[in-house]
């Protein structure tokens, strides 16, 4: 059973100058702990703001806060590819479970993609809104599947606004319910990691999945164009609804990456 993990926003424990110390926890973490009965002399895995891996030992509560020691001071884990999931805004519940379970199998970034097709549009104060419920959300998912990181959720984005920022990435993968069968994941991943020039535990993928409308032409034609390694890919003839598409998708470059 792996130990229930806690992320510090604004706490180094390399700081820390006493053997027990209070861990600076958000008041949903005090809550969470207290919730899990934690008693003195049980293990936790902490996360510092510093993402520096503590195994701490519970001495107590007090004065509302979690007292620890550090029992064990832990390597940084294993280099793993960064994947950002390009999400289409989806209706309700559909980007809260993208984002669950996308951070579940380590997800690096989520940014939701304000699309031509997207049945929902949010202006200003409902993408803020929303975007602190996505972060609540990524949040207790990293926490609860034993993350070794958060994973950024930024704010919702237009196709434009995204594609300037990935020019860099190591590959743009389009998942496109009208890519030809014949544009397979395998294929165009390892194209775009050999054009790159990258080790697979070091590569940065973009995963781009159209809103329960689909990608429009000119967004998915905006998206090859952001990056020289961008390609079509299909997923086969079934069409996936898109929050099924969001965590299919990024479940397949993983494992195509790890293998
Ligand atoms: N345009 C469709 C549905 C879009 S499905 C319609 O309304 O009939 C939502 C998104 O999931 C797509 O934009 C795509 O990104 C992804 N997707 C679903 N099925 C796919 C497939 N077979 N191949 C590639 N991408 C797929």
């Amino acid at each position: 059973m792996s130990l229930p993990r806690f992320f510090l926003e604004d706490q180094v424990l390399a700081q820390e100058t006493e053997p027990v110390f209070p861990l600076r926890l958000a008041p949903d973490d005090v809550k969470h702990a207290r919730a899990l009965r934690l008693a003195p002399g049980e293990h936790i895995a902490v996360v510092d703001a510093a993402q520096d891996y503590f195994e701490c030992r519970v001495e107590g509560f007090s004065d509302g806060q979690l007292a620890v020691a550090i029992a064990r001071h832990e390597g940084a884990p294993k280099r793993r590819a960064r994947i950002t999931i390009l999400q289409g805004l989806a209706k309700g519940e559909k980007m809260d479970a993208v984002i669950r379970q996308g951070t579940e199998l380590g997800v690096f970034e989520f940014v939701p993609l304000a699309c031509e097709r997207s049945v929902v549009q949010l202006d200003g104060k409902r993408a803020a809104k929303k975007t602190e419920r996505w972060r609540a959300v990524a949040k207790s998912a990293a926490m609860q599947s034993g993350q070794p990181r958060i994973p950024q959720v930024q704010k919702p984005q237009t196709v434009q606004e995204a594609c300037a920022h990935l020019a860099d990435a190591t590959a743009v993968l389009i998942f496109w319910e009208e890519a030809p069968a014949s544009a397979k994941l395998a294929a165009a991943l390892s194209d775009a990691i050999s054009a790159a020039g990258t080790a697979p535990e070091e590569a940065h993928v973009i995963v781009a999945i159209g809103p329960e409308g689909g990608l429009a032409e000119e967004e998915v034609r905006a998206l090859s164009a952001s990056n020289a390694r961008s390609h079509l890919v299909s997923l086969g003839d079934s069409i996936l609804r898109t929050e099924t598409a969001g965590v299919v998708a990024p479940a397949l470059v993983m494992h195509e990456l790890e293998r």
